[in-house]
């Protein structure tokens, strides 16, 4: 797996003085020549609107937003509706609202359907020119005439139309005359060109479908390498940034520009981001979806930003990954674990503490005070001395994690075993003197005592306790579901599989591991739908904004304290350096 650029170092994880990108360096290059005329940058965010954004998109919208603002310029959000058959109001609305999480605002709301009839009046100016034809020939027979990179194209028989003929065609497709697929319109190019995109490449077809902005006006629909150049000039566009794989369609972007002698927009590609874990495809998420292999687009497991942000990612975090891993020219894989570092930095910061039990193990302290309740201090956030503090209650009857007990405890284990003593953070120290259990010979209960010497959790005599544990009162506690989540999919690159195999193979049937019953701390039941809490030792979770109800709050695993993940990796196999 390649590393991201430029790669941050251990001690400045946040490349605060980071270099230009190779963007930003045209961008100052282009202002000091004067290259537009003294006109303002001009970038544009381009969404198809064809499903909901994910984490690939705001990088692209960080890096248009994002210039814009640094060198005092504007962005356009344009919606590239060219395509009516799969296209909805439903992904038009969705994309506005992700866009405005991440943290940005657009200087000019478009569609490209806004353009519809510029568009076509330029069709039919690059016709009277003789720059265009209208082709009757099948898809089929287009693709047979291609040729190849090493062998050139056959000219359509009907390449030598008349302008007239092509104009009156070219009005009668547009008046409905005929069906889907009769007619296109092509570029006169030339069959020669090196550049298959260069080869007589179609500019409008025919399409009787029902469009989300422009109802039926229109039957013939212009193909994105038409459209998106035209759409960029139109708005004075200055720095047309698109991925690498728009790379060779730049050729053609430059020649319908040149030839309707309209505003030169300059089309710059970068690498678009892939993610270890995930996929960064409309298509591919879309096929989650309808297939219902997952909840819904914002379902938290999805690379979605609506998913992200029901995980409880916040727009400070994802700026801040978009940041780290820069902007080049060359494609590589990004490790989830940047993505998942950027929100434990950001939560950190500003995360309340709260302390949760997952699994819980029924603690009896048997010397203290019958009916007695304890209410001690608990910091909020040890990184921020302005959150202040709270009470937990303290009780006879107590909570810990399951997995903080051993029975046979092996040397490096310092946590609960029978005999031993441990901390219950703010509290008390305990020791475990009995080990309870059920008929089967399962650990049901530990009867432990407790010092009260050790109120706050200090050792009163300086003796040794390493381990701190988290733990709730079990008659105040708040009994609730926790969803923890693992990665979407097994391996890292699920493009990644032999030929004729579904990349939904690799989808992990673990990702969500549900837990009906964790015990939570009492003031965690006012929790806020969407709000952000460290669960001390556990990781950073959010109260789910969709299934929590007034006082139930459900809990989302956003992220683990450390990448136990790649950890667990590490020791199975050693593969990560
Ligand atoms: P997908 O392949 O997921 O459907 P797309 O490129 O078709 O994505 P668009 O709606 O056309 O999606 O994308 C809008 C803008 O976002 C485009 O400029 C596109 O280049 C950019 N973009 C899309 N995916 C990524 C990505 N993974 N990384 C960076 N930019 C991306
Ligand atoms: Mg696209």
């Amino acid at each position: 797996m390649s590393a991201p650029e430029p790669t941050p170092s251990a001690d400045n994880p946040s490349t605060p003085e980071r270099s230009l990108n190779f963007i930003e360096q045209i961008v100052e290059e282009d202002l000091r020549t004067n290259r537009n005329g003294g006109l303002p940058v001009q970038t544009r965010f381009p969404p198809e609107p064809n499903g909901y954004l994910h984490i690939g998109h705001a990088k692209s919208i960080c890096l248009n937003f994002g210039l814009a603002k640094k060198y005092g310029g504007k962005c356009n959000l344009r919606f590239d509706d060219t395509n009516p058959t799969t296209e909805e109001t439903e992904y038009v609305d969705s994309i506005q609202e992700d866009v405005r999480w991440v943290g940005f605002n657009w200087d000019g709301l478009y569609y490209a359907s806004d353009y519809f009839e510029q568009l076509y009046q330029w069709a039919e100016q690059l016709i009277q020119e003789n720059l265009a034809y209208v082709d009757s020939q099948s898809a089929d027979e287009m693709a047979k005439q291609r040729g190849s990179a090493t062998v050139a194209g056959i000219e359509t028989p009907f390449r030598n139309r008349s302008v007239e003929e092509n104009l009156d065609l070219f009005r009668r497709m547009k008046a409905g005359e005929f069906p889907d697929g009769a007619h296109v319109l092509r570029a006169k190019i030339d069959l020669a060109e090196t550049h298959l995109i260069m080869r007589d490449p179609v500019l409008y077809r025919i399409r009787h479908a029902h469009h989300h902005r422009t109802g039926d006006k229109w039957c013939i629909y212009p193909m994105y390498d038409y459209a998106h150049g035209q759409c960029d000039s139109i708005e004075k566009v200055t720095h047309s940034i698109c991925t690498l794989e728009f790379e060779t369609h730049r050729r053609l972007y430059d020649w319908c520009i040149e030839n309707l002698r309209i505003f030169p927009s300059r089309q710059y590609e970068f690498a678009r981001l892939n993610l270890t874990y995930t996929v960064l495809s409309k298509r591919r998420l879309l096929e989650l979806v309808k297939g219902n292999h997952l909840a819904g687009w914002d379902d938290p497991r999805m690379p979605t930003l609506c998913g992200l942000r029901r995980r409880g990612y916040t727009p400070e975090a994802i700026r801040a990954f978009c940041d780290r891993i820069g902007v080049a020219r060359f494609n590589s894989t990004i490790e989830m674990s940047w993505l998942e570092d950027a929100l434990r930095d950001d939560l950190n910061k500003r995360a309340p503490r709260a302390m949760a039990v997952l699994k819980p193990l029924k603690v009896v302290v048997t010397n203290w005070p019958a009916g007695e309740v304890d209410w001690l201090d608990a910091v909020n956030n040890p990184e921020d001395a302005s959150a202040g503090s709270r009470k937990v209650p303290f009780s006879g009857t107590l909570y810990v994690e399951q997995d903080d007990f051993m029975e046979n405890p092996p040397k490096q284990f310092f946590r609960l075993g029978p005999g031993r003593e441990v901390r219950l953070r703010y509290a008390y120290l305990i020791t475990c003197q009995e080990v309870v259990k059920d008929a089967s010979g399962n650990v049901v209960e530990l009867r432990c005592t407790y010092d009260p010497a050790s109120r706050g959790g200090n050792s009163p005599d300086g003796r040794k306790v390493k381990a701190t544990l988290h733990w709730v009162s079990a008659e105040h506690a708040i009994a609730t579901e926790v969803r923890l989540y693992d990665h979407l999919c097994r391996q890292p690159n699920p493009n990644d599989v032999p030929e004729g195999v579904d990349w939904k193979t690799t989808i992990n049937p673990n990702s969500l591991e549900v837990v009906p019953q964790a015990m939570l701390e009492p003031s965690l039941a006012q929790a806020a739908p969407g709000s952000q809490w460290q669960f001390e030792r556990l990781g950073y979770f959010c109260v789910d904004s969709v299934d929590s109800k007034p006082g139930q709050p459900i809990f989302n695993r956003s992220v683990t304290l450390r990448d136990s993940w790649a950890k667990a990796q590490q020791k199975a196999g050693g593969q990560r350096s």
